[in-house]
């Protein structure tokens, strides 16, 4: 009898659309999908921050490039000190595989001592703790100093082991008070070894001595004298899927031929009345040599950048090179290809970018064609058509295509690519004539980008 009750219940809750809490749920907005992966390959959506290769987005701690050994698809620690990401990270799930070396004369922490340090600061102990003893909160799998790990499931040195981290940022008030703790659970071999244990000071040995303001830090791995070994490292943003907090853009504008003024002008207004964004922007024009309004840069998520040939003193420049630098994200339109001074345009254009602009066509009618159909950016985009085509040249060979421009004479060129670098992803379009901006389609192509490049959730942010 109770058993019905409990079940008509339930149906009644599931025909209302409410949620077993109660909570009206609006049933219409699908999970993302992602790709699981297969034979221990990283999901479709994780960021790989190393998969063998080599250390790219990864720096000394102390500056200057990771110096550890790469050999045999491993990155072995090698007595150059702590290695961090280029990029930092709020809440995360983190995959990573460990191997101590096989046992020698040393044990206790001597023995295999690595770590691996959340957001600089919370370290999650690498430790050869098979069948060596030594503090319970010194153990592989313990928060350092904090939390010993439930049970010790280390396998034999030498054997390849895992960790699989969910971590939660504490949340902090512009003082570094902790307001709310976050949170770290851990599975060592598949076993769960910390279960949701709050988080709320840095451990011992950190870089980093109070929680960060912002929620954020990068990956560290440590340098404790031991030849631990690496692979198949990779991570997803937890925050940035559900995230409904704004998405902050910052717009450099200077492109007075195509003038990209006017045109973001009213496409910023798009943006604010229909998502939840934070837009701070800096207008220039052709050529300048000095960009009001650059500090918001420092904090933006995500650079939307319509500007020419700007020649900026080095401080300036080195403001923005650090958004590159850091992975973030930037979506670059038509002048773009050519924002900078030539010498640093040869790494904007190219390696960031991934382009490599040779000039444009004349006036005539340009046909756009998407020609990659299932890519996010291209999302509910129609046929576009444009005029005054750039000639895209070569473009890095990790670019992705999305769109094609054709005009007379059977002659075409890349318009629109995908391309990632230090980990961030860029995206470029040679559209962007004034006329570009009043097509439905181009704006829903710009927008998509925004949201991709960011990671975030384009309905999540939607008023
Ligand atoms: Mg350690």
């Amino acid at each position: 009898m109770w058993q019905s009750k409990h079940y008509a219940t339930l149906a009644l809750l599931i025909g209302l659309g409410l949620s077993s809490n109660g909570i009206a749920q609006d049933n219409s907005q699908h999970p993302t999908a992602v790709d699981p992966g297969s034979n221990n390959a990283p999901p479709s959506d994780a960021l790989v921050l190393f998969d063998g290769t080599d250390l790219s987005l990864w720096q000394s701690s102390g500056g200057g490039p990771a110096k550890w050994a790469v050999r045999s698809g491993k990155a072995v620690v090698n007595g150059t000190g702590n290695i961090m990401t280029k990029r930092k990270f709020g809440d995360v799930q983190l995959h990573l595989e460990w191997a101590t070396p096989k046992k020698g004369e040393d044990d206790g922490q001597s023995r295999g001592n690595s770590g691996v340090y959340l957001q600089g600061r919370y370290e999650v102990q690498i430790l050869d703790s098979y069948r060596n003893p030594t503090y319970s909160d010194g153990q592989a799998g313990a928060l350092y100093g904090h939390f010993p790990p439930l049970v010790n499931a280390s396998r034999k040195p030498g054997k390849w082991q895992t960790y699989d981290i969910i971590f939660h940022a504490p949340a902090v008030s512009d003082d570094s008070e902790v307001n709310k703790p976050g949170s770290l659970t851990v599975w060592h071999n598949g076993v769960l070894v910390q279960d949701h244990v709050p988080v709320k000071t840095p451990t011992r040995a950190a870089s980093f001595g109070k929680p960060a303001v912002d929620g954020t830090g990068p990956l560290m791995l440590q340098d404790h004298g031991s030849a631990v070994r690496y692979r198949n490292i990779w991570v997803r943003e937890l925050d940035r899927h559900r995230s409904t907090k704004p998405l902050n853009i910052h717009i450099i504008s200077g492109s007075n031929e195509y003038e990209s003024e006017s045109s973001l002008e009213q496409y910023q207004r798009y943006l604010k009345e229909r998502f939840n964004v934070s837009i701070t922007a800096s207008w220039v024009e052709d050529g300048a040599e000095d960009l009001p309004g650059i500090d918001p840069i420092r904090k933006a998520d995500l650079l939307l950048v319509f500007t020419r040939r700007m020649k900026l003193p080095k401080q300036q420049m080195e403001i923005i090179e650090d958004h590159w630098q850091q992975g973030k994200p930037i979506v670059g339109i038509r002048t773009a290809s050519h924002a900078f001074r030539r010498d640093t345009n040869q790494i904007f254009d190219h390696k960031v970018l991934g382009g490599n602009y040779q000039g444009h066509y004349g006036d005539e009618p340009v046909e756009v064609r998407n020609v990659a159909g299932d890519h996010p950016v291209l999302d509910g985009v129609g046929e576009i058509t444009s005029k005054k085509l750039y000639k895209a040249g070569k473009l890095a060979e990790d670019s992705v295509l999305l769109q094609t421009g054709h005009i007379e004479d059977n002659r075409s060129d890349p318009v629109t690519w995908a391309h990632h670098y230090n980990g961030g992803r860029m995206v470029y379009t040679s559209l962007g004539v004034p006329a570009d901006f009043e097509d439905d389609d181009f704006v829903r192509m710009i927008t998509n980008a925004i949201f991709w490049a960011a990671h975030r959730d384009r309905q999540a942010l939607t008023k």
